[in-house]
């Protein structure tokens, strides 16, 4: 995860930003203006957020939908001008190894159906983007990785915060030792679970409770801002298990990190109230982002040189969510690693067996 390797990285990544090319410093241009050809798999609440974002992409389009409805995948296709031949159910998915107009396949389905599809995909010779959490477990997304790679396709998870202008920027702040030394992290992340009968709430589709769905923003937080991996995790759960939600999952656990450097951070998941922050506290100030990871809105305030001030990041080329579709596409074009491959989900997918662990046995769990 060395997005911001070095100074010189960084000046590199403002030259591409400036050309209007996608935020990432490892990935040169590709030579075409051609878009890759994307496949949505899942036509539910995400894929709503994403199917609009096809428009502001330079690198890509849609040209597949697959539903459990192919009349619901023909109102899609109506509205984001999809050909009806690129029109699937869930039965008929694997026939898209004969449609060359689909290269990458973008699994936006419930987590414990990501590692099925990801292989499907991967088995009809296509690219994959698949949501977080990339899996139920960690064995799961070990095998997504061994799958992709043995049908030398690229594996990208849809950590979208990697393309955001402000937690690129407090990436960059903290990484570049602008607080100073950076000591503790706090990371909040959550919201008060409604519908009882969601797929959330059940263990087999959701592999777990807050901490697979919201918390990992925590924990992704957590390790993007330091640039460093956990070496030791502790957690606490908190579940009322007479409350109907959570019969099968965890709703709040809370964990704590700690890092080689000595950097811990406090983090929170919970499934009871809303909470979308993070805080990072060096030797020479604080950076404080209140909404830290939302689709849009996010705020930075920073703390340097006993001043207080509003922190605006520096704009970049596109939103969030095209510039994450964008970069695997010139990841395809140009044969380049993604910054969020398959093998960040997979440190996530250990991390999160370990929090886990360590909640179960009121332990410390070394990683
Ligand atoms: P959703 O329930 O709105 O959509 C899920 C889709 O999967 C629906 O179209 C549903 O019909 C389909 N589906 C197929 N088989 C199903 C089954 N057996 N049970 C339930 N649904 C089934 O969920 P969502 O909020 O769109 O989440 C989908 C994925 O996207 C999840 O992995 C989630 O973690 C991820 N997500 C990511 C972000 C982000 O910001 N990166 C935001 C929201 C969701």
């Amino acid at each position: 995860m060395t997005i911001f390797a070095s100074r010189r990285g960084l000046l590199k990544l403002g030259g591409a930003a400036s050309l209007g090319l996608v935020a990432n410093p490892a990935v040169a241009a590709p030579s075409t203006e051609r878009k890759l050809g994307y496949a949505i798999v899942g036509l539910g609440q995400y894929a709503d957020v994403i199917l609009p974002r096809f428009a502001e992409c330079r690198y890509s389009r849609v040209t597949a939908l697959v539903s459990g409805s192919m009349e619901k995948a023909r109102r899609y296709a109506a509205r984001y001008d999809v050909a009806e031949a690129g029109l699937y159910t869930y039965d008929t998915f694997d026939t898209i190894r004969d449609n060359p107009d689909v290269d990458i396949v973008y699994v936006i389905l419930p987590n414990g159906m990501h590692h099925e599809y990801t292989l499907r995909a991967a088995a009809a010779g296509k690219h994959v983007m698949c949501e977080k959490p990339m899996a139920n477990t960690a064995a799961e997304a070990q095998a997504m990785i061994a799958a992709c790679r043995a049908a030398d396709r690229k594996l990208m998870i849809g950590y979208r915060c990697h393309f955001e202008a402000n937690n690129r920027e407090a990436m960059r702040i903290v990484r570049e030792g602008e607080l100073g030394k950076a000591r503790i992290v706090t990371a909040e992340h959550g919201f008060n679970i409604g519908d009882p009968t969601q797929w959330r709430l059940n263990r087999a589709l959701a592999g777990g409770g807050s901490l697979m769905d919201i918390g990992i923003y925590s924990l992704q937080a957590a390790r993007y801002l330091t640039g460093e991996e956990p070496v030791e995790v502790s957690a606490v759960e908190s579940t009322d298990r007479s409350d109907i939600r959570f019969k099968e999952v965890e709703d709040t656990i809370n964990f704590q990190l700690k890092f080689a450097s000595g950097v811990v951070a406090n983090c929170v998941s919970t499934y009871g109230s809303g909470h979308n922050r993070y805080r990072v506290v060096g030797t020479e100030g604080w950076l404080d982002a209140e909404a830290a990871t939302g689709y849009g809105g996010n705020r930075l305030r920073l703390r340097r040189n006993g001043q207080t001030a509003d922190h605006p990041a520096p704009d970049l080329p596109v939103n969030q969510f095209s510039g994450m579709l964008d970069h695997l596409s010139q990841c395809v074009m140009t044969d380049s690693q993604p910054i969020v491959a398959g093998e960040e989900g997979l440190r996530d997918m250990k991390i999160i067996e370990a929090i886990y662990l360590a909640a179960r046995e009121g332990r410390t769990v070394r990683l």
